[in-house]
């Protein structure tokens, strides 16, 4: 039997979140920096300082790319930079927006836009750090899905189709690289407290049938979900590809 508490750590390893400036993104990079990795923290606002400092907190170290994600044409040749400085080993597509409009209105720009964000550059992201991985013989991919990847939602088409995209994008990938040692995954958050859910909290009819619904009886933190990433990312996760982890207290068991 080989197994040991350090198959979990990511010590010596470099990780890139996208959208790490707040909420799951913040968490996720902070969580793999206590957990040892260097983290690549990427957003496309110029203050990152809330993240930066509690990795340093935490000792640990990062460097800090402004990228606009909605701008696909021109991810390429921002991300190659990129690479050529650093060698990825896990690649965290977090960074997302919803558009909350119901389907008869919901305006084409912003169907684009939250495909874009969403879906279009998680595909670039995947193909250009996934071709440095599969030069360098094993990488992790966490892409963060929703529960809107099982479900159909309330007035969110975009964002619901991008989610079962970014579901079935996690598969495929995994699919072609499990024999390249790349493991792909997604994580599934629950109702979280971030700005993505402000509305809803705001909304206190939605907000009561939200909350009497969840078992664990209180809507996520961000921190929630930080965990789930880091086993992910990790050695102790080798065999899991092709998954997508709901973390949710309990909302889709019901
Ligand atoms: P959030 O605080 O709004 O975080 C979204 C992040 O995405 C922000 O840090 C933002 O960066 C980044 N982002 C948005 N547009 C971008 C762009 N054009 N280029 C680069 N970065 C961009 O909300 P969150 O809840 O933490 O969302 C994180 C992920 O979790 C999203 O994929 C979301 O769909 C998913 N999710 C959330 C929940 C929930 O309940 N909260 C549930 C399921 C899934 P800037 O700050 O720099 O703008």
């Amino acid at each position: 039997m080989n197994f040991q508490l350090d198959f979990f750590s990511l010590k010596g390893k470099t990780a890139l979140v996208t959208g790490a400036r707040t909420g799951i993104g913040q968490a996720i990079a902070v969580g793999m920096a206590a957990s040892g990795a260097h983290v690549i923290l990427v957003g496309h606002q110029n203050n990152m300082q809330e993240t930066q400092e509690e990795i340093t907190k935490v000792g640990g170290k990062f460097d800090t790319y402004l990228i606009d994600l909605s701008d696909v044409e021109n991810l390429r040749g921002k991300i190659q930079p990129l690479l050529k400085k650093h060698e990825i080993n896990i690649l965290v597509n977090n960074a997302g927006i919803i558009y909350r409009e119901p389907a008869a209105q919901h305006p084409e720009d912003e169907w684009n836009r939250v495909m874009n964000v969403n879906v279009n550059a998680v595909f670039t992201l995947c193909q250009e750090v996934g071709n440095q991985m599969i030069q360098n013989g094993s990488g992790k991919i966490v892409n963060i899905a929703s529960l809107l990847s099982f479900q159909g939602g309330i007035n969110v088409p975009s964002y619901t189709a991008s989610k079962h995209a970014v579901a079935g994008l996690t598969k495929a990938l995994a699919n072609e690289w499990a024999a390249k040692n790349i493991q792909v995954n997604a994580i599934a958050p629950g109702y979280i407290s971030t700005n993505n859910t402000e509305a809803l909290r705001n909304d206190e009819t939605r907000s009561t049938a939200i909350l009497e619904r969840i078992p664990a009886g209180r809507w996520g933190q961000s921190e929630d979900i930080a965990g789930a990433a880091v086993f992910l990312a990790s050695k102790a996760s080798d065999y899991v590809t092709g998954h997508v982890l709901v973390v949710d207290g309990g909302w889709m068991g019901r």
